[in-house]
């Protein structure tokens, strides 16, 4: 079935607020096994509004609207929605006394506009809402399935999640599994590159590549009528790319970052670790620190900007700094290596490079980033050309750093090889 998704709202137009509704909802309708080939954004506008769902109504089995269900005057979904499908608004009992718990619960003043909310399409299912005071709406007609769900996010999604999905699940009837195998260490191009032919052949399970910041994510995902069908279809697909990528796999686990995969590699080979930062300024410190139980594992973290700091905290000395320059591939090695020494970790990783937007020169370009990483004495330096602004050279310095431990650590200790 085609589900497509119009979000309301005036703000979403002028782009004073970012429209996770439609992300949630499109990613969320995908995995219950829908197709979505259209989504808009509409005004706080009655005629617009219905012309749309018209629109959305010819080309869909099931359309969502979100937002416009508030007490206000510019709250036009519902009448738009009731116009548009020839219904009248009546008055709903059990929505007035959701609405009055609500507010006797908080210990507020009910205005006169919030007996609005209790109006609803004739023939329509209410959705009740635990966190606010709009119904949200069911509504069917001739096989087709209108939905208006109100706009703030932590009211939408309890939601979607419980009345909405359940009646969707009846729709279609099915179950969808999905399993994702991450990948780092080879660029998106890369991996499409080894992965065409099963691209070219999918249609149950469906391969789907999301390319992440360092990493490429390959999600596959089945339909069959039970949850134990569906794994038996995405299982074979997950072992071919395991062996198609080897080590390049950091897992397929859900709840696993590149980050929890470095430091869960340290904890299980009992390595210490700590990091000194020029460009990254502590984010690849920040990023290990996020990963719970990291304790076990992380000593340090020093940031040297400056070449005095590279040269008082680590003691690298001022004629090499002076050779050559901050930003090179001997003093990536040599931070690493010093810092191996001062603290007394297993594992050091460096960084050193040109952030921008200034400080870059033909030799020595914007996005040129040195990283180093010293495993029980053994230094592997990578010369790194990112492109982007500031912000997207050291998010792709730390990610590249994550790549280049876990790199090193395996070969280290697992004699394995890397595709790269
Ligand atoms: P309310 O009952 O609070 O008035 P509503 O259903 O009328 O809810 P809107 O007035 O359209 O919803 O939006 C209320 C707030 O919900 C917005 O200010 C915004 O913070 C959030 N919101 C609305 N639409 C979206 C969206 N598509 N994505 C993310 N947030 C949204």
């Amino acid at each position: 079935m085609i589900v497509e998704l119009i979000s309301v709202g005036t703000e979403l137009l002028l782009g004073n607020i970012v429209n996770t509704n439609a992300a949630y909802l499109a990613e969320k309708c995908a995995t219950l096994g829908f197709s979505c080939y259209h989504q808009s954004v509409v005004g706080d506008n009655e005629e617009r509004l219905i012309e749309s769902i018209h629109a959305a109504c010819d080309r869909a089995d099931i359309v969502i609207l979100s937002g416009g269900l508030g007490p206000t005057k510019d709250d036009l979904t519902k009448d738009a929605a009731a116009k548009a499908w020839n219904r009248e608004l009546k008055f709903d009992q059990h929505s007035k006394e959701l609405i009055e718990q609500y507010f006797n619960n908080r210990n507020m003043d009910i205005t006169e506009n919030n007996w609005k909310q209790a109006m609803v399409p004739g023939g329509c299912i209410v959705v009740d809402n635990e966190n606010g005071t709009a119904p949200g709406i069911i509504m069917e007609e001739n096989g087709k399935h209108l939905i208006l769900l109100p706009g703030p996010p932590n009211e939408l999604k309890p939601m979607f999640e419980g009345t909405v999905t359940a009646y969707l699940r009846e729709l279609e009837p099915g179950t969808i599994y999905s399993q994702t195998v991450k990948i780092c260490g080879i660029s998106e191009s890369q991996v499409e590159t080894v992965v065409v032919d099963l691209m070219d052949e999918q249609s149950n399970p469906t391969l789907a590549p999301y390319a992440k910041m360092g990493e490429v994510h390959l999600r596959v995902t089945a339909k069959a009528e039970s949850e134990k069908e569906a794994k038996k279809l995405v299982k074979p697909l997950v072992k071919e790319l395991k062996v198609r990528f080897g080590e390049n796999v950091y897992t397929t686990e859900e709840n696993i970052t590149l980050e929890k995969s470095v430091v869960d590699l340290l904890l299980a080979n009992k390595l210490t670790v700590s990091t000194v930062e020029s460009c990254t300024g502590g984010m690849l410190a920040a990023r290990l620190i996020n990963v719970p139980g990291v304790s076990e594992v992380y000593k340090s973290g020093h940031i040297t900007y400056s070449n005095k700091a590279k040269r008082k905290i680590l003691g690298i000395k001022k004629n090499v700094l002076a050779k050559n320059g901050a930003v090179s591939e001997v003093v990536a090695r040599e931070m690493a290596k010093y810092a191996a020494a001062i603290t007394k970790s297993d594992v050091t990783v460096s960084v050193t490079g040109i952030a921008g937007p200034d400080g870059g020169t033909p030799e020595k370009p914007v996005g040129l980033v040195y990283i180093g990483c010293s495993v029980c004495g053994k230094v592997t330096v990578k010369e790194c050309h990112f492109n982007g602004n500031r912000e997207k050279v050291r998010q792709s310095t730390v990610a590249a750093a994550l790549v280049l431990m876990r790199k090193c650590i395996l070969e280290y200790f697992s004699q394995v090889t890397f595709k790269d």
